[in-house]
């Protein structure tokens, strides 16, 4: 039997990306033909400096979701009107997916790993792309991952040959977001829609389980270098705090997704946060913080290659690229 690389996709995916399970019309996700995808060429990677650590932002490729999924609880109407006043298209949410990488003194700290081949046609060029920007993936000495919804903990292994993509890496991740998926009596006690994303977490984070540290809020990766509590994208959603030479950089995860409703309507719940109050939360902190201390960001989703700021804009804030 021929297996090409990307012939399996989807093989084994039972159901789109969506959470919640309350939107129509999301099944023809599944398959192919998806439109409005972040262009990759030569933009593999990203590099600037925080104090003396390097930052290299790498692209995984991208995704597209109906722009439905990006509130459930404003009308289509209102969402409509927004996303054209903003010069976004009304139908399609086509994201970018930013994956960091922190060299810090000798630790050289990667931030989620992609999709991989399994999720998304338009994903899972992160080897790829570290082949490209001249990066050695054996070097990797920590991988955090922020939460295991697929597009960041599927790059764990390579469906092609089961083989480690960052084989010399020990990894950290929430303690919360661990029980959450790893959860044996998971299938029976959560809904259909989180079946596929569960068997592909279980099946990613268990084959390097015991490499998996697992950690409560604020821990310290390398010194300057901390995760941080900002649940509700996912129970244990963690991002990562990077503080060098009296600069911040605070690596998102999925906490804000899009570059003018997560800033501007943060109150507006994505159906792709699977604990909708407790996210709107966690954006609003976040955003109150990284206004107001000047900190910059990197978002796995804001358009390539997710580096801004925020700053506060009539009552909520307003994203500013910097990429
Ligand atoms: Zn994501």
């Amino acid at each position: 039997m021929t297996i090409s690389r990307r012939g399996v996709l989807s093989s084994g995916l039972a159901s789109p990306f969506v959470l919640r399970g309350a939107l129509a019309g999301t099944a023809t996700l599944a398959g192919g033909g998806l439109a409005a995808t972040p262009a990759r060429a030569n933009e593999s990677a990203h590099r600037f400096t925080l104090g003396d650590s390097e930052i290299t932002v790498l692209s995984d490729g991208g995704l597209s979701l109906p722009a439905s999924t990006l509130a459930t609880n404003v009308d289509d109407a209102e969402r409509s009107a927004f996303l054209q006043s903003h010069g976004h298209d009304t139908e399609t949410r086509a994201s970018a997916i930013n994956v960091t990488l922190i060299r810090k003194g000798d630790a050289l700290i990667l931030v989620d790993t992609g999709a991989g081949m399994n999720f998304f046609q338009e994903a899972g060029f992160l080897a790829d792309n570290f082949d490209a920007a001249g990066l050695d993936r054996d070097r990797v000495t920590h991988v955090v991952l922020t939460h295991a919804h697929p597009d960041h903990v599927w790059g764990i292994i390579d469906d092609f040959d089961e083989s480690e993509r960052f084989p010399n890496a020990q990894y950290l991740m929430g303690a919360r977001e661990w029980d959450f998926w790893m959860n044996p009596d998971f299938l029976a006690e959560n809904p259909e829609e989180l079946h596929s994303f569960a068997l592909g977490a279980q099946r990613n984070l268990g084959a390097v389980a015991e490499k998996i540290t697992r950690v409560d809020a604020d821990h310290a990766v390398v010194s300057g270098v901390t995760m941080i509590a900002t649940p509700g994208h996912t129970p244990g959603h963690m991002s990562v705090l990077v503080e060098d030479g009296g600069a911040q950089l605070l690596v998102l995860g999925d906490a804000l997704t899009h570059p003018t409703v997560s800033f501007e309507k943060p109150d507006w719940q994505p159906s792709t946060d699977q604990v909708p109050e407790l996210a709107v939360q966690t954006r609003k902190t976040l955003l109150d913080r990284v206004a107001t201390d000047g900190l910059m960001l990197i978002g796995y989703h804001l358009p390539w290659p997710g580096v801004g700021r925020a700053e506060a804009k009539d009552g909520a804030w307003r994203y500013v690229a910097e990429g």
